[in-house]
């Protein structure tokens, strides 16, 4: 749902983070300028803060701040040098958006250093902070508190302190670390959030998506697994599978909504996967009376151009998207931040004026957003305005990281097709099934593609039968999964 609300944070779901890892000895590639380009491709992962961590000689330096990348790094990061480095791009979702809560955090001194940046939450982080102490720690983050276990865990190498501390977390992660030299990663047991593994020159490097890989120059070689460990550092890759679960529960909303449309993961490219959400949308819920098909930029595009092609009727912008606009502005009041959202998107009258509109967008979260946007079509002339959505009514929370909010800020968790129809102005309203979510995700059909859908990715938000452990005992459960 890529138009912002101004009254609320919750009208459209926000990612958490991206993370970048690279490790690259020959000295071609200048890595602290890498990293921020990278994070600049990742910049739609999160938009709060900023950071780099680079080591050299055995020295961890960080850099950070608020905002998007290039308003931290506007000269890029000349003042660092290095082989090997990690950065973060954040939007908070534990701890408060503050400079204090940026990443990549570092703890500890000399040759012990460990830097790390994280994607996902942590569900049993209170337990774990007590495990601390709260002396030890300087923020509220889910990173620096993994750093300090990391710190303090036994082990003779660090690869071995990574598999005493992996069976105290509970969530969903991916994390890049940095210390001693090498570049780590690692992807919960269940895979829940992205990391991606590439070639970058003589080195490796990973990313939260193959876009940033590509971006660089490298060359995606595959996904890091649910529950490996991968290591990279002068002997090369080094690969540990240090956790099993037979189900995994890649986050559908990847492919639906937050990840780049450039980008690919277990090899099923994003905007494919979104082209067949739109195809199978227009199977499912046919254009009754339109003209014309339009997509919410940027996100809803591949879907509604290819529910055009299904249909047979033609697409046109109804919308196009400011370049200049600044969502990040922080603006004085309510009315000032309305008229920022507007100022960002505005109608092609040309377009909609007369015309019967299908409007195709990817999710309703509280529906704030999508009932000005059709209000704005109508008052630029579309006659009508029937409204298509590439996913299933999102009714339940997300516990892995995703800002969905809560179920009464859900517009679809107590109001039925017709009712949100009626509130957000639509003269039609029709949602993809969760059977044809299952089949445009994995590129398949029939049985096997809701078996592999079930078995191999999360869609709690949808169905409360697709989260990957209980909703009331949250993590407890996770064994008796990984064994299931
Ligand atoms: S609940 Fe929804 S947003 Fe959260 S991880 Fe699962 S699919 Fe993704």
């Amino acid at each position: 749902m890529p138009l912002e609300s101004s009254d609320s944070p919750f009208d459209s779901p926000r990612e958490a983070c991206g993370v970048i890892g690279i490790w690259e000895p020959s000295g071609s590639i200048n890595l602290p300028d890498y990293l921020v380009l990278g994070l600049t491709e990742l910049q739609h992962r999160g938009q709060e803060s900023a950071g780099i961590a680079v080591c050299a000689d055995g020295r961890i330096q960080t850099r950070v701040g608020m905002g998007k990348v290039r308003e931290v790094f506007p000269h890029g990061a000349t003042d660092l040098e290095g082989p090997v480095g990690i950065g973060h791009v954040r939007y908070s979702t534990t701890g408060s958006s503050t400079v204090q809560n940026a990443g990549p955090f570092l703890v500890g001194e000399h040759a012990g250093q460990v830097a790390l940046a994280h994607n996902g939450n942590i569900s049993n982080s209170e337990e774990l902070r007590l495990m601390l102490g709260a002396a030890v720690l300087d923020t509220a983050t889910d990173s620096e508190m993994v750093a300090h276990l990391l710190l303090a865990a036994q082990g003779t190498n660090f690869a071995e302190k990574i598999r005493v501390v992996l069976p105290l977390l509970r969530g969903a992660y991916s994390f890049v670390i940095l210390s001693a030299g090498k570049v780590y990663g690692l992807r919960d047991p269940l895979g829940m959030r992205p990391l991606c593994l590439g070639r970058l020159g003589r080195g490796w490097i990973l990313a939260s998506e193959t876009s940033a890989i590509e971006k660089l120059g490298g060359a995606y070689e595959r996904d890091v697994r649910p529950g490996e460990l991968v290591e990279l550092g002068a002997e090369g890759l080094c690969s540990t599978q240090v956790a099993q679960s037979k189900r995994h529960a890649f986050c559908s909303f990847e492919y639906i909504y937050f990840a780049g449309a450039a980008s690919t993961f277990d090899q099923r490219p994003v905007y494919s996967v979104r082209q067949a959400l739109g195809r199978q949308l227009a199977r499912e819920q046919p254009a009754p009376t339109a003209d014309v098909v339009s997509g919410v930029p940027d996100s809803a595009v591949p879907a509604a151009i290819a529910y055009a092609a299904e249909a047979g009727l033609p697409y046109t912008e109804a919308f196009i998207k400011s370049r200049y606009s600044d969502r990040s502005f922080i603006k004085p009041d309510q009315r000032l931040r309305q008229l920022e959202v507007d100022l960002k998107y505005s109608v092609v009258r040309p377009n909609v004026e007369g015309k019967r509109v299908l409007l195709v967008d990817d999710s309703i979260v509280r529906g704030n957003t999508m009932k000005r946007a059709i209000a704005a079509l109508r008052n630029y002339g579309a006659r009508e305005v029937h409204l298509r959505i590439s996913s299933p009514p999102l009714r339940n929370p997300c516990f892995y990281g995703i800002d969905i909010g809560s179920d009464s800020d859900l517009i679809a968790a107590d109001a039925d097709e017709r009712q949100i129809a009626a509130y957000v102005g639509a003269d039609s309203l029709g949602y993809l099934s969760l059977h044809g979510l299952a089949q445009a995700i994995t590129l398949g059909t029939g049985e096997e593609a809701q078996t592999a859908f079930h078995n191999n990715h999360c869609y709690g938000c949808f169905n409360k039968h697709g989260y990957p452990y209980s909703t009331h005992s949250a993590f407890d459960d996770r064994e008796k999964l990984a064994q299931a």
